[in-house]
Protein backbone atom coordinates (compact mmCIF):
# COMPACT_ATOMS: atom_id res chain seq x y z
CA UNK A 1 0.00 0.00 0.00
CA UNK A 2 1.14 3.21 -0.89
CA UNK A 3 1.20 6.22 1.41
CA UNK A 4 2.16 10.00 1.01
CA UNK A 5 2.19 11.99 4.17
CA UNK A 6 2.26 15.74 4.05
CA UNK A 7 0.52 16.66 7.05
CA UNK A 8 1.63 18.94 10.54
CA UNK A 9 0.15 18.07 13.93
CA UNK A 10 -2.57 20.92 12.96
CA UNK A 11 -6.84 19.72 13.66
CA UNK A 12 -7.26 16.61 11.81
CA UNK A 13 -10.95 17.20 11.11
CA UNK A 14 -12.84 19.64 8.63
CA UNK A 15 -14.39 22.18 10.60
CA UNK A 16 -17.98 21.61 9.88
CA UNK A 17 -20.13 18.69 8.85
CA UNK A 18 -20.46 15.15 9.96
CA UNK A 19 -16.67 13.94 10.39
CA UNK A 20 -15.95 10.35 8.47
CA UNK A 21 -14.01 7.53 9.17
CA UNK A 22 -12.11 4.59 7.60
CA UNK A 23 -11.76 1.56 9.26
CA UNK A 24 -9.54 -1.20 7.49
CA UNK A 25 -9.95 -4.71 9.43
CA UNK A 26 -13.22 -6.10 10.86
CA UNK A 27 -11.40 -8.04 12.97
CA UNK A 28 -12.65 -7.61 16.99
CA UNK A 29 -10.73 -4.28 16.92
CA UNK A 30 -11.94 -2.55 14.08
CA UNK A 31 -15.73 -4.22 14.72
CA UNK A 32 -15.59 -2.42 17.89
CA UNK A 33 -14.24 1.05 17.46
CA UNK A 34 -16.89 0.92 14.55
CA UNK A 35 -19.92 0.51 16.90
CA UNK A 36 -18.84 2.82 19.37
CA UNK A 37 -17.92 5.85 17.07
CA UNK A 38 -21.86 5.08 14.87
CA UNK A 39 -22.88 5.60 18.14
CA UNK A 40 -22.07 9.01 18.60
CA UNK A 41 -22.97 9.83 15.29
CA UNK A 42 -19.80 9.35 12.90
CA UNK A 43 -19.80 8.36 9.62
CA UNK A 44 -17.86 5.11 9.20
CA UNK A 45 -16.76 2.73 6.20
CA UNK A 46 -15.50 -0.44 7.22
CA UNK A 47 -13.11 -2.64 4.93
CA UNK A 48 -12.44 -6.32 5.43
CA UNK A 49 -10.37 -8.01 3.01
CA UNK A 50 -11.84 -11.52 3.64
CA UNK A 51 -14.75 -11.82 1.83
CA UNK A 52 -17.06 -14.15 4.50
CA UNK A 53 -15.39 -11.38 7.16
CA UNK A 54 -14.27 -14.36 9.21
CA UNK A 55 -17.09 -15.79 10.15
CA UNK A 56 -16.54 -19.04 9.97
CA UNK A 57 -13.43 -19.86 10.94
CA UNK A 58 -11.36 -20.07 14.16
CA UNK A 59 -11.29 -22.61 17.43
CA UNK A 60 -12.52 -20.82 20.64
CA UNK A 61 -10.94 -17.58 22.85
CA UNK A 62 -10.92 -16.49 25.81
CA UNK A 63 -12.18 -13.68 27.62
CA UNK A 64 -11.16 -12.18 30.34
CA UNK A 65 -13.32 -9.71 32.90
CA UNK A 66 -11.71 -6.92 30.96
CA UNK A 67 -12.77 -7.50 27.42
CA UNK A 68 -16.16 -8.59 28.59
CA UNK A 69 -16.54 -5.01 30.11
CA UNK A 70 -16.00 -3.79 26.81
CA UNK A 71 -18.06 -6.30 25.25
CA UNK A 72 -20.98 -4.89 27.56
CA UNK A 73 -20.19 -1.58 26.30
CA UNK A 74 -20.95 -2.41 22.78
CA UNK A 75 -24.37 -3.73 23.71
CA UNK A 76 -23.49 -7.16 23.07
CA UNK A 77 -22.69 -8.60 26.28
CA UNK A 78 -26.54 -10.26 26.85
CA UNK A 79 -25.94 -12.24 23.44
CA UNK A 80 -22.18 -13.04 24.37
CA UNK A 81 -23.33 -14.77 27.92
CA UNK A 82 -25.75 -16.48 26.31
CA UNK A 83 -23.29 -17.83 23.68
CA UNK A 84 -20.06 -18.58 26.04
CA UNK A 85 -19.00 -20.67 29.22
CA UNK A 86 -18.24 -18.27 32.21
CA UNK A 87 -15.96 -19.37 34.88
CA UNK A 88 -13.71 -18.43 37.87
CA UNK A 89 -10.84 -20.62 38.31
CA UNK A 90 -7.85 -21.85 36.67
CA UNK A 91 -6.25 -25.25 36.75
CA UNK A 92 -2.61 -25.83 36.46
CA UNK A 93 -1.90 -29.65 36.57
CA UNK A 94 0.43 -31.74 35.79
CA UNK A 95 0.94 -33.72 32.78
CA UNK A 96 -0.92 -36.75 34.17
CA UNK A 97 -3.95 -34.86 34.83
CA UNK A 98 -3.17 -34.38 38.55
CA UNK A 99 -4.67 -30.84 40.06
CA UNK A 100 -1.72 -29.28 41.66
CA UNK A 101 -3.46 -25.92 41.98
CA UNK A 102 -6.60 -24.24 41.25
CA UNK A 103 -6.18 -20.21 40.79
CA UNK A 104 -8.99 -17.96 41.72
CA UNK A 105 -9.66 -15.59 38.41
CA UNK A 106 -9.79 -12.26 39.20
CA UNK A 107 -12.47 -10.02 38.19
CA UNK A 108 -10.48 -7.93 35.73
CA UNK A 109 -14.27 -6.38 34.78
CA UNK A 110 -15.13 -5.86 38.19
CA UNK A 111 -17.62 -7.74 40.13
CA UNK A 112 -20.38 -7.42 37.99
CA UNK A 113 -19.00 -9.90 35.32
CA UNK A 114 -17.67 -13.58 34.65
CA UNK A 115 -13.74 -12.90 35.90
CA UNK A 116 -13.00 -15.39 32.75
CA UNK A 117 -15.65 -16.19 29.46
CA UNK A 118 -14.71 -19.42 26.60
CA UNK A 119 -16.34 -18.61 23.53
CA UNK A 120 -16.11 -20.11 19.66
CA UNK A 121 -14.52 -17.64 17.89
CA UNK A 122 -17.12 -17.91 15.22
CA UNK A 123 -20.01 -16.97 17.55
CA UNK A 124 -18.05 -13.71 18.79
CA UNK A 125 -17.40 -12.73 15.18
CA UNK A 126 -21.00 -13.54 14.31
CA UNK A 127 -22.45 -11.51 17.14
CA UNK A 128 -20.20 -8.32 16.12
CA UNK A 129 -20.55 -8.45 12.83
CA UNK A 130 -24.52 -7.90 13.49
CA UNK A 131 -23.38 -5.31 15.75
CA UNK A 132 -21.89 -3.55 13.03
CA UNK A 133 -24.72 -4.02 10.76
CA UNK A 134 -27.11 -2.80 13.23
CA UNK A 135 -24.79 0.11 13.33
CA UNK A 136 -25.27 2.05 10.36
CA UNK A 137 -21.57 1.80 9.35
CA UNK A 138 -20.67 0.81 5.17
CA UNK A 139 -19.59 -2.41 5.28
CA UNK A 140 -17.45 -3.40 2.06
CA UNK A 141 -15.94 -7.40 2.09
CA UNK A 142 -13.49 -8.74 -0.29
CA UNK A 143 -11.62 -5.12 -0.12
CA UNK A 144 -8.28 -3.53 0.85
CA UNK A 145 -7.13 0.03 0.77
CA UNK A 146 -4.09 0.27 -2.10
CA UNK A 147 -2.89 3.74 -1.40
CA UNK A 148 -3.56 6.07 1.07
CA UNK A 149 -2.62 9.55 0.39
CA UNK A 150 -2.47 12.61 3.42
CA UNK A 151 -2.79 16.38 2.54
CA UNK A 152 -3.88 18.88 4.82
CA UNK A 153 -7.31 18.38 4.97
CA UNK A 154 -7.86 14.89 4.87
CA UNK A 155 -6.92 11.66 3.53
CA UNK A 156 -7.72 10.02 -0.17
CA UNK A 157 -7.94 6.59 -0.23
CA UNK A 158 -7.74 4.26 -3.26
CA UNK A 159 -9.69 0.43 -2.79
CA UNK A 160 -8.90 -2.91 -4.36
CA UNK A 161 -11.67 -2.55 -6.32
CA UNK A 162 -10.57 1.03 -7.94
CA UNK A 163 -12.88 3.17 -5.92
CA UNK A 164 -11.57 6.21 -4.29
CA UNK A 165 -13.01 7.48 -0.63
CA UNK A 166 -11.74 10.65 1.37
CA UNK A 167 -11.53 10.66 5.12
CA UNK A 168 -11.11 12.83 8.15
CA UNK A 169 -9.49 9.68 9.78
CA UNK A 170 -8.24 6.48 8.80
CA UNK A 171 -8.08 3.48 11.88
CA UNK A 172 -5.33 0.50 10.52
CA UNK A 173 -7.24 -2.56 12.45
CA UNK A 174 -5.58 -5.10 10.28
CA UNK A 175 -4.37 -7.13 12.66
CA UNK A 176 -0.77 -8.62 13.12
CA UNK A 177 1.04 -8.19 9.19
CA UNK A 178 -0.96 -4.71 9.04
CA UNK A 179 -0.64 -3.27 5.62
CA UNK A 180 -1.47 -0.03 6.88
CA UNK A 181 1.36 -0.15 9.71
CA UNK A 182 3.62 -0.71 6.60
CA UNK A 183 2.28 2.02 4.69
CA UNK A 184 2.33 4.30 7.01
CA UNK A 185 5.92 3.55 7.48
CA UNK A 186 6.21 2.27 11.26
CA UNK A 187 9.42 0.14 10.51
CA UNK A 188 8.47 -2.26 13.61
CA UNK A 189 7.16 -6.06 12.65
CA UNK A 190 5.99 -8.81 14.68
CA UNK A 191 9.20 -11.38 16.00
CA UNK A 192 8.10 -15.02 16.43
CA UNK A 193 8.47 -15.67 19.76
CA UNK A 194 10.06 -19.24 19.15
CA UNK A 195 7.04 -21.03 20.44
CA UNK A 196 3.56 -22.43 18.27
CA UNK A 197 0.46 -24.02 18.92
CA UNK A 198 -1.63 -26.34 18.05
CA UNK A 199 -5.58 -25.62 18.18
CA UNK A 200 -8.96 -27.79 17.79
CA UNK A 201 -12.52 -27.30 18.79
CA UNK A 202 -13.75 -30.31 20.64
CA UNK A 203 -17.10 -31.88 22.47
CA UNK A 204 -16.97 -30.57 25.87
CA UNK A 205 -15.78 -33.70 28.15
CA UNK A 206 -17.67 -34.25 31.21
CA UNK A 207 -16.35 -32.10 33.69
CA UNK A 208 -14.31 -29.91 31.73
CA UNK A 209 -15.46 -26.73 33.82
CA UNK A 210 -12.77 -24.60 33.46
CA UNK A 211 -9.27 -23.77 32.17
CA UNK A 212 -6.86 -26.47 33.09
CA UNK A 213 -3.04 -26.23 32.02
CA UNK A 214 -0.70 -28.82 31.98
CA UNK A 215 3.09 -27.09 31.71
CA UNK A 216 5.62 -29.85 30.69
CA UNK A 217 5.27 -33.02 29.77
CA UNK A 218 6.37 -33.09 25.33
CA UNK A 219 5.04 -29.98 25.15
CA UNK A 220 5.63 -26.78 26.66
CA UNK A 221 1.83 -26.34 27.65
CA UNK A 222 -1.04 -28.23 27.08
CA UNK A 223 -4.67 -26.86 27.71
CA UNK A 224 -8.64 -26.82 27.08
CA UNK A 225 -11.11 -24.25 28.33
CA UNK A 226 -14.85 -24.22 27.58
CA UNK A 227 -16.39 -22.50 24.99
CA UNK A 228 -19.80 -23.46 25.13
CA UNK A 229 -22.10 -26.40 27.59
CA UNK A 230 -21.24 -28.37 24.33
CA UNK A 231 -18.07 -27.08 23.01
CA UNK A 232 -14.17 -26.44 24.16
CA UNK A 233 -11.15 -25.40 22.45
CA UNK A 234 -8.01 -27.65 23.19
CA UNK A 235 -4.21 -26.77 22.50
CA UNK A 236 -0.27 -27.52 22.50
CA UNK A 237 2.32 -25.85 22.52
CA UNK A 238 5.82 -26.06 21.50
CA UNK A 239 9.10 -25.12 20.25
CA UNK A 240 8.02 -23.70 16.56
CA UNK A 241 9.56 -25.59 13.59
CA UNK A 242 9.55 -24.63 9.53
CA UNK A 243 5.85 -24.29 8.36
CA UNK A 244 7.15 -25.61 4.88
CA UNK A 245 8.59 -28.99 6.70
CA UNK A 246 4.90 -29.86 7.87
CA UNK A 247 2.67 -31.26 5.79
CA UNK A 248 -0.97 -29.67 6.45
CA UNK A 249 -1.91 -33.24 5.24
CA UNK A 250 -0.36 -34.81 8.72
CA UNK A 251 -2.23 -31.45 11.20
CA UNK A 252 -4.39 -34.08 13.10
CA UNK A 253 -1.06 -36.46 13.55
CA UNK A 254 0.58 -34.03 14.76
CA UNK A 255 -1.92 -32.71 17.34
CA UNK A 256 -2.17 -35.94 18.31
CA UNK A 257 1.54 -37.56 18.68
CA UNK A 258 1.76 -34.64 21.57
CA UNK A 259 -1.44 -35.14 22.80
CA UNK A 260 -1.98 -37.81 23.86
CA UNK A 261 0.77 -38.00 26.17
CA UNK A 262 -1.43 -36.14 28.37
CA UNK A 263 -3.74 -37.20 31.27
CA UNK A 264 -7.40 -35.84 32.34
CA UNK A 265 -9.80 -34.71 29.67
CA UNK A 266 -7.17 -35.39 26.98
CA UNK A 267 -7.64 -39.12 26.07
CA UNK A 268 -11.39 -37.87 25.84
CA UNK A 269 -10.21 -34.96 23.23
CA UNK A 270 -7.34 -36.80 21.62
CA UNK A 271 -10.01 -38.88 20.25
CA UNK A 272 -11.45 -35.92 18.36
CA UNK A 273 -8.21 -34.68 16.46
CA UNK A 274 -9.10 -36.49 13.22
CA UNK A 275 -9.55 -34.18 10.61
CA UNK A 276 -6.11 -32.26 9.57
CA UNK A 277 -8.71 -29.26 8.35
CA UNK A 278 -9.77 -28.48 11.70
CA UNK A 279 -6.32 -28.19 13.19
CA UNK A 280 -4.78 -24.87 13.29
CA UNK A 281 -1.14 -24.50 13.44
CA UNK A 282 0.17 -21.24 14.28
CA UNK A 283 4.05 -19.10 15.54
CA UNK A 284 3.50 -17.28 18.75
CA UNK A 285 4.87 -13.49 17.86
CA UNK A 286 5.62 -10.58 19.75
CA UNK A 287 5.35 -6.80 18.60
CA UNK A 288 5.00 -3.88 20.41
CA UNK A 289 5.09 -0.32 18.48
CA UNK A 290 6.55 2.44 20.61
CA UNK A 291 6.94 6.01 20.61
CA UNK A 292 2.83 6.71 18.93
CA UNK A 293 0.59 4.86 17.18
CA UNK A 294 -0.18 7.40 14.50
CA UNK A 295 1.06 8.86 11.72
CA UNK A 296 -0.82 12.23 10.72
CA UNK A 297 -4.33 11.18 9.98
CA UNK A 298 -3.71 7.33 10.57
CA UNK A 299 -3.65 5.62 13.58
CA UNK A 300 -3.14 1.92 14.34
CA UNK A 301 -5.57 -0.15 17.00
CA UNK A 302 -5.12 -3.72 18.20
CA UNK A 303 -2.63 -6.79 17.11
CA UNK A 304 -1.88 -3.51 14.07
CA UNK A 305 0.03 -2.05 16.93
CA UNK A 306 1.23 -4.83 19.89
CA UNK A 307 0.64 -8.55 19.93
CA UNK A 308 1.74 -11.14 22.34
CA UNK A 309 1.53 -14.77 22.33
CA UNK A 310 -1.68 -15.97 24.40
CA UNK A 311 -0.17 -16.77 27.32
CA UNK A 312 -2.50 -14.70 29.60
CA UNK A 313 -5.61 -14.50 27.53
CA UNK A 314 -5.39 -10.92 26.76
CA UNK A 315 -4.69 -10.03 23.24
CA UNK A 316 -8.52 -9.82 22.09
CA UNK A 317 -8.88 -7.63 25.26
CA UNK A 318 -6.42 -5.19 24.81
CA UNK A 319 -7.56 -4.82 20.86
CA UNK A 320 -10.87 -4.53 22.22
CA UNK A 321 -9.46 -1.63 25.24
CA UNK A 322 -7.72 0.24 22.23
CA UNK A 323 -11.01 0.32 20.38
CA UNK A 324 -12.72 1.85 23.55
CA UNK A 325 -10.34 4.74 24.57
CA UNK A 326 -9.97 5.45 20.71
CA UNK A 327 -13.75 5.95 20.52
CA UNK A 328 -14.18 7.87 23.93
CA UNK A 329 -11.45 10.40 22.95
CA UNK A 330 -12.83 10.75 19.56
CA UNK A 331 -15.92 11.90 20.88
CA UNK A 332 -14.94 13.45 23.65
CA UNK A 333 -15.34 17.12 21.92
CA UNK A 334 -11.73 17.96 21.88
CA UNK A 335 -10.28 18.30 17.92
CA UNK A 336 -8.79 15.32 16.42
CA UNK A 337 -5.41 16.36 16.33
CA UNK A 338 -1.59 14.84 16.75
CA UNK A 339 -2.01 16.08 20.43
CA UNK A 340 -5.39 13.88 20.79
CA UNK A 341 -3.72 10.84 18.93
CA UNK A 342 -0.53 11.00 21.57
CA UNK A 343 -2.61 10.77 24.49
CA UNK A 344 -4.53 7.66 22.96
CA UNK A 345 -1.17 6.12 22.74
CA UNK A 346 -0.31 7.24 26.37
CA UNK A 347 -2.89 6.47 27.80
CA UNK A 348 -3.06 2.68 26.24
CA UNK A 349 1.32 2.25 26.15
CA UNK A 350 1.38 0.82 30.06
CA UNK A 351 -1.40 -1.31 30.15
CA UNK A 352 -0.34 -3.17 27.18
CA UNK A 353 3.37 -2.98 28.13
CA UNK A 354 2.56 -4.90 30.97
CA UNK A 355 0.63 -7.68 28.94
CA UNK A 356 3.08 -7.65 26.14
CA UNK A 357 5.96 -8.27 28.84
CA UNK A 358 4.02 -10.48 31.19
CA UNK A 359 2.65 -12.95 28.10
CA UNK A 360 5.89 -12.96 26.70
CA UNK A 361 7.89 -13.43 30.10
CA UNK A 362 5.78 -16.67 30.43
CA UNK A 363 6.96 -18.38 27.60
CA UNK A 364 10.21 -17.19 27.81
CA UNK A 365 10.50 -19.49 31.11
CA UNK A 366 9.27 -22.46 29.33
CA UNK A 367 12.38 -22.19 26.51
CA UNK A 368 14.88 -21.73 28.97
CA UNK A 369 13.64 -24.14 31.14
CA UNK A 370 13.07 -22.54 34.45
CA UNK A 371 11.80 -24.83 36.82
CA UNK A 372 11.00 -22.81 39.45
CA UNK A 373 9.15 -20.10 37.59
CA UNK A 374 6.25 -17.85 39.66
CA UNK A 375 3.99 -18.02 36.42
CA UNK A 376 0.62 -17.85 39.15
CA UNK A 377 2.53 -14.77 40.46
CA UNK A 378 2.88 -13.23 37.39
CA UNK A 379 -0.25 -13.74 36.07
CA UNK A 380 -2.01 -12.86 39.93
CA UNK A 381 -0.20 -9.40 39.35
CA UNK A 382 -1.05 -8.82 36.13
CA UNK A 383 -4.69 -9.29 35.98
CA UNK A 384 -4.60 -6.94 39.11
CA UNK A 385 -2.77 -4.45 37.40
CA UNK A 386 -5.59 -4.61 34.66
CA UNK A 387 -8.83 -4.21 37.41
CA UNK A 388 -7.55 -0.63 36.86
CA UNK A 389 -10.14 1.05 33.84
CA UNK A 390 -8.64 1.24 30.51
C1 LIG B 1 -3.04 -18.73 18.90
C2 LIG B 1 -3.70 -17.51 19.44
C3 LIG B 1 -4.60 -17.61 20.49
C4 LIG B 1 -5.18 -16.45 21.03
N1 LIG B 1 -6.03 -16.58 22.09
C5 LIG B 1 -6.53 -15.46 22.67
C6 LIG B 1 -7.39 -15.56 23.78
O1 LIG B 1 -7.72 -16.66 24.23
N2 LIG B 1 -7.85 -14.41 24.34
C7 LIG B 1 -7.52 -13.16 23.85
O2 LIG B 1 -7.96 -12.14 24.40
N3 LIG B 1 -6.72 -13.06 22.76
C8 LIG B 1 -6.23 -14.16 22.17
N4 LIG B 1 -5.43 -14.05 21.06
C9 LIG B 1 -5.16 -12.72 20.49
C10 LIG B 1 -6.33 -12.23 19.64
O3 LIG B 1 -6.69 -13.23 18.70
C11 LIG B 1 -5.93 -10.96 18.91
O4 LIG B 1 -5.29 -10.09 19.80
C12 LIG B 1 -7.14 -10.25 18.33
O5 LIG B 1 -7.78 -11.11 17.41
C13 LIG B 1 -6.71 -8.98 17.61
O6 LIG B 1 -7.84 -8.37 17.04
P1 LIG B 1 -7.67 -7.33 15.85
O7 LIG B 1 -9.05 -6.92 15.46
O8 LIG B 1 -6.73 -6.27 16.24
O9 LIG B 1 -6.96 -8.15 14.69
P2 LIG B 1 -7.50 -9.41 13.86
O10 LIG B 1 -8.40 -10.24 14.68
O11 LIG B 1 -6.31 -10.04 13.26
O12 LIG B 1 -8.40 -8.74 12.73
C14 LIG B 1 -7.81 -8.08 11.63
C15 LIG B 1 -8.83 -8.06 10.50
O13 LIG B 1 -8.31 -7.28 9.43
C16 LIG B 1 -8.49 -7.97 8.21
N5 LIG B 1 -7.43 -7.50 7.31
C17 LIG B 1 -6.13 -7.85 7.28
N6 LIG B 1 -5.47 -7.13 6.35
C18 LIG B 1 -6.39 -6.31 5.78
C19 LIG B 1 -6.33 -5.32 4.77
N7 LIG B 1 -5.18 -5.03 4.15
N8 LIG B 1 -7.46 -4.68 4.42
C20 LIG B 1 -8.63 -4.95 5.04
N9 LIG B 1 -8.76 -5.89 6.01
C21 LIG B 1 -7.63 -6.55 6.39
C22 LIG B 1 -8.37 -9.44 8.58
O14 LIG B 1 -9.00 -10.27 7.62
C23 LIG B 1 -9.09 -9.46 9.92
O15 LIG B 1 -10.48 -9.64 9.78
C24 LIG B 1 -4.84 -15.19 20.50
C25 LIG B 1 -3.96 -15.08 19.43
C26 LIG B 1 -3.38 -16.22 18.91
C27 LIG B 1 -2.40 -16.10 17.77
Amino acid sequence: MAHSPTLPHSRLRSSGGTPTVLVIGGGASGNAVTILLRRAGITVDLIEAKPDWNATTGSGITLQGNALRVLRELGVWERVSASGFPFATLGIVAPDGTVLHVAEDIKTGGDDLPATLGMQRPQLQQILIEAVRASGATVRLGTTAEALEQDASGVCVRFSDGTEGRYDLVIGADGLNSATRAAIGIAERPEPTGMAIWRIAAPRPEGVERSDLAYGGPAYIAGYTPTSENTIYAFVVEACRDRASIDPATYADEMCRLAQAYGGAWPEITKHITDPKKVNYTWFDRLLVEGSWHRDRVVLIGDAAHCCPPTIAQGAAMSLEDALVLAELLTSGRDWDGELLQSYYERRIPRVRTVVEASVQIGQWQLDGVRDADVPGLIGRTMNFLKELP
